[in-house]
């Protein structure tokens, strides 16, 4: 299994257009980026490659990387950042499934299957099949399953690839709190691509704060919605990867933290 990370961001990215910060500006020096998330899972017995989230990035990230395009898509959730680059599958692929979840969201009526299906009813070469979540179904010779994290309002999952004798666990967006029958599925990988989107010490920036405190009283999520570096570390502690590695990291780290191990930035990749 190969995995190579096409985008290891936030939703706006580093460096964020129009920003002079500390950490845009160092980006910008070491010629790193860390665009909109996406990550790339080749098998290398088959030839085959799926696609974990439809980076609005999609088309300079396949520009900027040796890799081949995919062969089928997984979407986590609808926010834009995951979602919205699926319309660069136009006029690419003569077809492309896209597997995404059927559980019904409360917050929008409808599975990320449906939302994927109703969103690109333009794109005639996509096929959307709905997946359950905690059931692994085939894609790209490999078994995968979809499994629900924490990251309201809106369902998220997390992506657990296996195969070749290989285990690859994606957090996707979450919140510390991941339930603990997605902890068990995401348990023991090879490697584990974590959500990491500040270091805990930014909650007190954030309106909702921290959450999720350890026994020293460091916040492990960062508002609602995402792990603090400290919650991605803590967990990864639990689920007993053999490797981790922090993504969907936003550009208000510290300069003089935001290119520290084991934060990624675009481009590395992983043979497992
Ligand atoms: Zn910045
Ligand atoms: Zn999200
Ligand atoms: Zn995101």
């Amino acid at each position: 299994m190969e995995v190579t990370l096409l985008g290891t961001g936030d939703t706006t990215g580093t460096p964020t257009p129009g920003c002079d910060c500390d950490t845009c500006s160092e980006a910008r020096d070491r010629g790193v980026e860390r665009s909109r998330f996406s990550v790339h899972v080749r098998n290398e017995e088959t030839g085959e490659s799926l696609l974990i989230d439809a980076s609005p990035d999609f088309r300079h990230q396949f520009l900027a990387r040796d890799v081949p395009l995919p062969d089928e898509l997984l979407v986590t959730h609808v926010h834009f950042d995951h979602l919205d680059g699926l319309g660069n599958a136009y006029r690419l692929f003569d077809s492309l499934p896209v597997h995404a979840a059927d559980e019904r969201d409360p917050e929008t009526g409808e599975s990320v299957a449906e939302t994927v299906r109703s969103k690109f009813d333009y794109l005639d070469r996509i096929t959307v099949h709905d997946r359950t979540p905690l059931s692994a179904f085939s894609a790209c010779g490999f078994d995968v399953t979809l499994v629900p994290v924490d990251h309201p309002p809106l369902l998220c999952y997390g992506v657990v690839v296996e195969g070749n004798g290989a285990k690859l666990a994606v957090t996707g967006d979450t919140s510390y709190a991941i339930p603990e029958a997605s902890r068990e599925a995401l348990a023991d990988a090879d490697l584990l691509l974590a959500d990491a989107i500040v270091p805990a010490s930014l909650c007190e920036y954030h309106p909702a704060g921290g959450r999720h405190r350890d026994e020293d009283g460091v916040p492990r999520t960062f508002g609602h919605k995402h792990a603090t570096r400290e919650g991605a570390l803590s967990l990864a502690d639990e689920l007993g990867a053999e490797e981790t590695r922090l993504v969907h990291v936003s550009h208000f780290y510290p300069a003089d933290e935001a290119f520290e191990e084991p934060l990624t930035v675009d481009g590395e990749r992983y043979l497992l």
